[in-house]
């Protein structure tokens, strides 16, 4: 039974933040969630599957598309180009999915100036010597790459307060759970209830529900 309408959750977190990792765990864990799969311009890592990861593409036909309007977003990242497909999104949607959108900040703007209704989520590392810690621990980058990272992330964390909702990833599964409860709480949500349906259920004309409440859904 479906009561409610597919909506955009959109995670965002400096890298080293263990953002992909909930992510997996997340679409494991909870049903009728999607992952939109991005176009990069970057080259697949190892253990990365064309379609599956992302669709990799060259740049050539990463700004043919963008000629094309084809992406909802798209920005730079690290020197890469990537972007989320329109139709994509729109194709989950109308399976009755909820999608989750792994992006960075740039990307989350872009979204939000379109005026789209979504779940902003940042992911924030317990403290910044822990992120270097994980940095280093993670990869083989020179030090001066991981003073990048960690200078973007401070930076990408200025935008924190532009989110609906921020987790500390200090405990993997306690981060989960709270994503997993920012999901439930939005399922359960009346502005996300599907009018057609209720009007159908309950045998009442859809013009005959009463709203008396005006705040925005968040
Ligand atoms: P990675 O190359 O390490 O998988 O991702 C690098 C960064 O690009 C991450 O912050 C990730 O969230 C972001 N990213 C992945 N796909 C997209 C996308 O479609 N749009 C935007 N704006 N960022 C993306």
């Amino acid at each position: 039974m479906r009561l409610n309408k597919g909506r955009l959750y959109i995670i965002s977190a400096p890298s080293g933040t263990g953002k992909t990792t909930l992510c997996r765990m997340l679409l494991k864990k909870v049903h009728r969630l999607k992952e939109s799969v991005s176009y990069t311009t970057r080259q697949p890592r190892e253990g990365e599957i064309n379609d599956v990861h992302y669709t990799f593409v060259s740049i050539d036909t990463f700004r043919e598309m963008l000629g094309g309007n084809e992406f909802l977003e798209h920005a730079e990242v690290h020197g890469n180009y990537y972007g989320t497909s329109m139709s994509r999104i729109e194709g989950i949607l109308s399976e009755g999915f909820d999608v989750l959108m792994d992006i960075d900040v740039q990307g989350a703007r872009q979204i939000r100036g379109k005026n789209i209704i979504a779940s902003y989520i940042f992911i924030v590392p317990p403290a910044l010597d822990i992120l270097e810690q994980r940095l280093n621990k993670r990869s083989t980058d020179s030090s001066d790459t991981i003073q990048k990272r960690l200078n973007k992330a401070k930076d990408e964390i200025k935008e924190l307060f532009s989110y609906d909702y921020v987790i500390m990833n200090e405990d993997l599964h306690k981060a989960l759970e709270d994503l997993i409860a920012i999901i439930t709480s939005n399922r359960l949500r009346t502005e996300y209830l599907d009018p057609q349906w209720m009007a159908r259920t309950f045998a009442v004309q859809e013009a005959q529900f009463r709203v008396y409440k005006s705040d925005t859904p968040c």
